[in-house]
């Protein structure tokens, strides 16, 4: 393979640029041309594509965000769109696309793959919902922001003896909510997979009220379908003790990708290109219990997410 694209798609996540980097200068190295594809599929469709050289993506490793930019694209979803990009890539030879992005992005890259590009996915997102793979690019860095306003919540709560329900990113899936949670002493974690228990949620907080405890840390996922205003209110109704919400929103996306996150970057995208060398099938590429795995695009994407059951049933242990 002479020519390879990349692009980075959906939500962006710290760590994309690193595997940016990871891609443009081990495709270099393995003798191809590599061209960086602008605002995902919709720069794709819009042929906003250009080669990429070493010096490209120089002090780009520790930055958050993409470089190439990232998009959403409606057109791309279609039958047309579709044919398009292929069409697209055929105009410029490109023969072999390296995708980094979340589960939607992935999916593209398996409509690419049926009509015959070959396509390595890499787990682009904060949110850690695929299935095939124990970690995404982003997850660490997302977790490590929300671990940081906790511990800052935390000394205010205390001195005004409050509950706090921080509201963090998670549509779907629970994961940032369950380790912030987990590693952040929060006394409960609210998650779309798991019903919420308004009750059971505030007979905790006065129980631990009676026994001393200084203030309540709530970590709530933005998919539990309460909201976050209506939860703090009837919190606040029923236990009598002050409450208010802290929404993270975008903090949570930026900063400079921690050391998980650039080592999960710089190995998948070296990993993909190693494929694509190879003239491989397209893949997924992950971490699997400390290893890079690479399986079949289509299958890894139809495996479920599964929320981690203990690591929940220990946050309550824990909290109690
Ligand atoms: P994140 O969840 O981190 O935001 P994501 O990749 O899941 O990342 P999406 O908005 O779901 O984000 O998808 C990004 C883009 O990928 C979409 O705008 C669309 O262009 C494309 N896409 C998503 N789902 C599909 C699909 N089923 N078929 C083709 N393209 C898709």
């Amino acid at each position: 393979m002479k020519r390879i694209g990349v692009l980075t798609s959906g939500g962006d996540s710290p760590g994309m640029n690193a595997a940016i980097r990871a891609v443009v200068r081990c495709g270099i190295e393995a003798g191809m041309e590599v061209y960086g594809i602008k605002r995902g599929y919709e720069g794709l469709l819009d042929g906003e594509i250009c080669q990429l050289d070493r010096n490209s993506v120089g002090d780009i490793l520790h930055r958050g965000g993409t470089i190439l930019k990232t998009a959403r694209s409606e057109r791309f979803r279609t039958e047309e769109g579709q044919t398009h990009g292929v069409s697209v890539l055929e105009t410029f030879g490109i023969e072999g696309l390296v995708v980094i992005g979340g589960d939607g992005s992935l999916r593209g890259g398996c409509d690419l793959d049926r009509r015959g590009i070959k396509v390595m996915g890499l787990p682009g997102t904060i949110d850690n919902d695929l299935g095939y793979t124990d970690f995404t690019i982003g997850f660490d860095t997302a977790v490590s922001t929300v671990l940081d306003a906790i511990s800052k919540v935390r000394d205010t709560s205390s001195s005004h003896e409050r509950t706090t329900v921080i509201e963090v990113m998670g549509r779907h899936c629970g994961d940032i909510a369950l380790y912030a949670g987990l590693a952040g002493g929060a006394e409960a974690v609210l998650i779309p997979e798991i019903e919420t228990d308004v009750n059971e949620l505030c007979r905790k907080i006065l129980i631990g009220a009676n026994r001393g405890k200084q203030h309540s840390i709530i970590i709530k996922a933005e998919g539990v379908e309460i909201s976050t205003a209506a939860l703090t209110k009837t919190i606040e109704e029923r236990t009598g003790r002050e409450t208010r919400p802290v929404v993270l929103s975008y903090l949570q996306r930026g900063g400079t990708p921690t050391l998980r996150d650039r080592m999960l970057a710089t190995l998948t995208g070296a990993k993909a290109v190693e494929l694509l060398q190879e003239d491989s099938d397209s893949k997924a590429i992950g971490t699997v219990n400390g290893e890079i795995v690479a399986y079949d695009l289509q299958q890894a994407l139809a495996q479920k997410r599964e929320i981690d059951r203990e690591m929940y049933d220990l946050i309550g242990i824990l909290s109690k």
